[in-house]
């Protein structure tokens, strides 16, 4: 398998980083995950801002302009055999060079930054799982307060994602101060009474890709939507519940916490924003 590292393609085996990389002592830095079908990035400008965004909010130079890394992403998606793809694209605070303390806190002055690019096949949902929806469990959201930022730092995503496994779920829908914010790894959908709801992007969740063609679909063709604020007891007396991401696309989960949402089993809005979104895809992906 082929992996790009500043600035050159080569094989997985031989991309080395250094110990020191502040992604690997503080998990400083920021990524994303851009799914590719039949060869071609889906939505690739929308995944290149929010990466900006995030370089933003970790105060880290873009490396890279837009044409730059749309160069180097479509040249590691040629040296794939596979078509299908999830590509990661990942930027740390670099390896402080000599004369720099080894490990401090402090930024390192004049250090090049870390860009590490690989791709592997997309699983998305399987069939089994879209036809019957899967399971979520609930937690507090104890996150920091940057989840707009697609940081590296992953550890309470990791720990809450565990625990939906643990109960062999999927997903792990956060609430904070009595409202959703979103999933471990995911957005979150509220279906009642035929309006779609999710909250409003703010600094406690990362705006998914999927998220926003979700609101455009639904705008699009006259699904009544709102995106604010939702509160723990709309969660729960949802007629349907989705997560939503880049490789899993839209998920209905149909039980959350081990109670049945709705009627326990995939929505019509579901359904019908699945067959939207597959179609809106195909189209993207034939322009
Ligand atoms: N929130 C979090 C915490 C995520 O990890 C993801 C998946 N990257 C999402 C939302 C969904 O974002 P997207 O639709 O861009 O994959």
């Amino acid at each position: 398998m082929s992996v790009y590292l500043n600035g050159r393609f080569l094989p997985l085996g031989e991309a080395k980083v250094s110990v020191l990389d502040r992604g690997f002592l503080f998990g400083d830095g920021v990524y994303e995950v851009v799914p590719v079908y039949s060869n071609k990035p889906f939505r690739l400008d929308d995944h290149l801002r929010r990466l900006q965004r995030s370089l933003d909010g970790i105060r880290l130079a873009n490396p890279h302009t837009i044409a730059e890394w749309r160069e180097r992403i479509l040249q590691l998606i040629a040296l794939q055999d596979f078509a299908d793809q999830s590509v990661y694209v990942q930027v740390t605070r670099g390896t402080p060079g000599e004369g720099q303390p080894p490990r401090d806190h402090v930024f390192p002055q004049a250090t090049p930054p870390t860009v590490f690019l690989f791709a592997q096949p997309l699983v998305t949902a399987t069939p089994a799982q879209k036809a019957a929806g899967v399971c979520a469990v609930s937690a507090v959201d104890n996150r920091w307060l940057r989840g707009d930022i697609k940081a590296i730092s992953l550890l309470a995503n990791v720990l809450l994602r565990q625990r939906a496994i643990d109960a062999d779920c999927a997903e792990t829908v956060m609430l904070r101060d009595g409202f959703l914010t979103e999933g471990s790894a995911s957005n979150i959908f509220v279906v009642k009474d035929g309006v779609l709801r999710t909250p409003p992007a703010s600094n406690l969740m990362l705006t998914g890709i999927t998220h926003d063609v979700v609101l455009e679909l639904a705008a699009a063709h006259g699904i009544p939507h709102e995106v604010r604020a939702i509160p723990e007891a709309e969660v729960r007396a949802a007629d349907e519940l989705w997560m939503t991401s880049s490789t899993r696309e839209i998920l209905a989960i149909v039980k959350l916490d081990g109670v049945p949402v709705g009627a326990g089993a995939p929505g019509p809005l579901a359904r019908r924003m699945d067959a939207l979104y597959q179609t809106f895809k195909q189209e993207v992906m034939r322009a």
